[in-house]
């Protein structure tokens, strides 16, 4: 049987990444062998980036993943693992409020949660959980939480 192909973004994914950098790939990301491995027993995986393709198989190659053809042109597949990738599920109104408030997993941000009359910081959070307990301690729309990029230090 014919596998089908299924298109896996390098950076992010099979990489540890905080943003683009032209030298350093970085190391594998922990359960990147094991992912590709289980993939590869279903479909045919093609590794899509909009990185040079020489550099990404000479990573590959070095970290120990199998051989697997590169590309940094969009190939026909079931389906396209990345981690700035946005679903459209046939409706544009989600697929807009994610585009609009995108956050890829590895983007540290923090969590400020202000006074929405005075401006006055009231806390800040690393996580937006707790951010929102936080906020039930104020009377209703007294509050409001802000997302703001970088670790809390
Ligand atoms: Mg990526």
């Amino acid at each position: 049987m014919i596998k089908k192909t299924i298109c896996v973004d390098f950076d992010g994914v099979l990489n540890e990444y905080d943003g683009y950098e032209e030298g350093d790939l970085g190391e594998p990301l922990s359960g990147s062998h094991d992912f590709i491995r289980e993939l590869r027993k279903k479909y045919k995986v093609v590794i899509l980036t909009s990185r040079q393709k020489e550099q990404v198989i000479d990573w590959l190659n070095n970290n120990g993943f199998p051989s697997m053809k590169v590309t940094n042109r969009k190939v026909p597949a079931v389906a396209y693992i990345d981690d700035r990738a946005i679903r459209f599920n046939g409706s544009y109104t989600p697929a807009l409020y994610e585009a609009v408030n995108l956050k890829p997993y590895w983007m540290k941000r923090h969590y400020r949660v202000y006074d929405v009359e005075t401006g006055e910081t009231k806390a800040l959070f690393a996580k937006m959980y707790d951010a929102e307990i936080f906020t039930q301690n104020f009377k209703r729309n007294r509050v409001c939480i802000e997302i703001l990029e970088g670790v809390l230090e």
